[in-house]
């Protein structure tokens, strides 16, 4: 599906951008257009916080990698800066986005932190990597989870030669998404894990999504599946707006994009950390960077408040779309799994019935428990709920296990591969409900276009293998085609989107 329809890009947008950027350098104050208010609030960042905590806790550093287009006037630019050498992609000497006192080199250097290794390159596509460090205080949300004393912060600044501003953005995206966890070594007796190992990554340059006509091999780079959550910045001029159809995910917390043409600063990268590191919720992390670049570019907080944007949103306010909400697990009071998941790539989907009766007036979520208490039971011996996906008869959608995760079978095919859909019910006796139906519907429709699935793929648990499941009368529905000709239409008109919705809480 296009997911770029009526937005602004091309040489416009880049040549303000570079403006900006030159301005910005020489510490004119700008006068930037302000929008509405770009709050987007969409799940807990608590998630984030369990998993830094934990790894805190066992010593290990907090680490931010940052992916750095270095500015270049010969590849990227459609107007030079005023002063050429502060935007030749082979320096990061002198780089506007490396060196200048808004660069990451630039500003790390007048703080207090300490660098502990700089290898430049006059060959590879990275022309220099640098890693700093400081320790920080826990306060916040870490505290609470019994974080204790200083700890260490690395980032990890890799800046990309202008030319590979492409390898820069794919290198992001990958991490991103969870792949390239990659292992440097600081000094002989130090590693750190960064790119898609790292807690938070960043991408800090030129908006390369402004100038790409094939955005969907760009959105190729993102089919990493992880299960680790993670912070997740994007600094580039109107990065909220092109950025998210390829940053935005169930395990990233977008810490911060940019909703204007605005200078892409270090200062905020070191406002996201410093606020990450206080153990602050999204808001005080948007405050926090929001106060820090408002004083790299001399301007008002307010402003730069509305400069970041931060959270999930839904994608396509410029095209049709439509939304399936889902319960999340803590909502229906889920227990964790019993040991780790193995992750697959979904390429079907797959439909169930849990074949005990459940009517409308039941209660969902202590069904739910019930499932999941028997499945992690000795006798059956799961490391969590099968399925990836629960249906009640009111159409209620429950998360399940996460979908990058295979699912679990008592029967004899093998589920890799396949999302797994569990209608409740037992439906060689029920009829399967109309709101049911109605969020299978747009579930199963979410699931063929982010999984880039065929319609086709859609069967019951019988198709695979021996047995009833999902009941005569929910199978029906798959066999006589109704089911995938609502899915194939509703896919080629609107843009599904997944809202996992859980109480605010961190
Ligand atoms: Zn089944």
């Amino acid at each position: 599906m296009g997911l770029a329809h009526g937005r602004w890009r091309g040489p416009v947008f880049a040549l303000v951008c570079w403006l900006v950027g030159s301005f910005a350098l020489s510490g004119t104050a700008q006068r930037n257009p302000v929008s509405s208010s770009p709050v987007y609030p969409g799940k807990s960042i608590g998630d984030f916080y369990d998993r830094l905590a934990g790894d805190l806790k066992q010593g290990k550093p907090l680490v931010v990698t940052v992916y750095v287009a270095l500015c270049d006037n010969a590849s990227q630019g459609i107007v030079r800066t005023k002063n050429p050498r502060i935007c030749q992609g082979d320096h990061p000497e002198r780089n506007l986005y490396w060196a200048s006192s808004g660069g990451l080199m630039g500003h790390l250097r007048t703080q207090p932190w300490k660098r502990v290794l700089y290898r430049p390159s006059a060959t590879d596509k990275i022309a220099i990597t640098g890693v700093w460090t400081r320790r920080f205080r826990p306060g916040g949300a870490l505290a609470k989870r019994g974080v204790s004393g200083r700890f260490p912060v690395y980032v990890v600044g890799l800046g990309y030669r202008g030319t590979e501003i492409h390898g820069a953005m794919v290198d992001y995206l990958k991490a991103v998404s969870g792949d390239r966890p990659e292992i440097i070594d600081i000094d002989g007796q130090t590693t750190i894990q960064f790119g898609g190992g790292a807690h938070i990554v960043g991408y800090v340059g030129h908006d390369y999504f402004m100038d790409v006509r094939d955005e969907a091999s760009l959105l190729s780079h993102t089919r990493g599946q992880t299960t680790l959550h993670k912070g997740v910045f994007g600094l580039a001029c109107h990065s909220d707006n092109y950025f998210r159809p390829a940053i935005q995910r169930r395990t990233n917390h977008i810490l911060a994009l940019n909703t204007q043409l605005t200078f892409p600063s270090a200062f905020t990268v070191l406002g996201i950390i410093r606020a990450v590191a206080a153990g602050k919720d999204h808001r005080g992390i948007h405050r926090e960077a929001a106060r820090a670049f408002a004083k790299g570019q001399r301007q008002t907080v307010r402003t730069m408040l509305r400069a970041l944007s931060y959270g999930d949103k839904p994608l396509t306010e410029d095209g049709p779309h439509d939304q399936v909400e889902v319960v999340c697990r803590q909502q229906w009071g889920a227990k964790p799994m019993t040991r780790s998941y193995r992750d697959h790539h979904i390429h079907r989907i797959t439909l169930h019935h849990q074949g005990v009766r459940h009517t409308s007036a039941q209660n969902t979520a202590e069904r739910l428990k019930k499932m999941q208490q028997y499945h992690q039971s000795e006798t059956v011996g799961f490391n969590d709920i099968a399925y990836h996906f629960i249906i009640d008869p009111n159409g209620g959608v429950y998360e399940g296990r996460p979908f990058n995760a295979v699912g679990e079978t008592q029967t004899d095919y093998d589920p890799t591969g396949h999302l797994l859909i569990c209608l409740l019910g037992d439906f060689d006796e029920q009829t399967p409900t109309k709101p049911a139906i109605e969020a299978l519907t747009k579930l199963s429709t979410w699931a063929v276009q982010a999984f880039d699935t065929d319609v086709e793929t859609i069967q019951g648990h019988r198709d695979h293998t021996e047995g009833t499941c999902p009941g005569s009368n929910l199978y029906r529905l798959i066999q006589e085609g109704t089911l995938k000709a609502r899915v194939r239409e509703l896919a080629s008109s609107q843009r599904m989107e997944l809202h996992i919705r859980c109480e605010p809480e961190i």
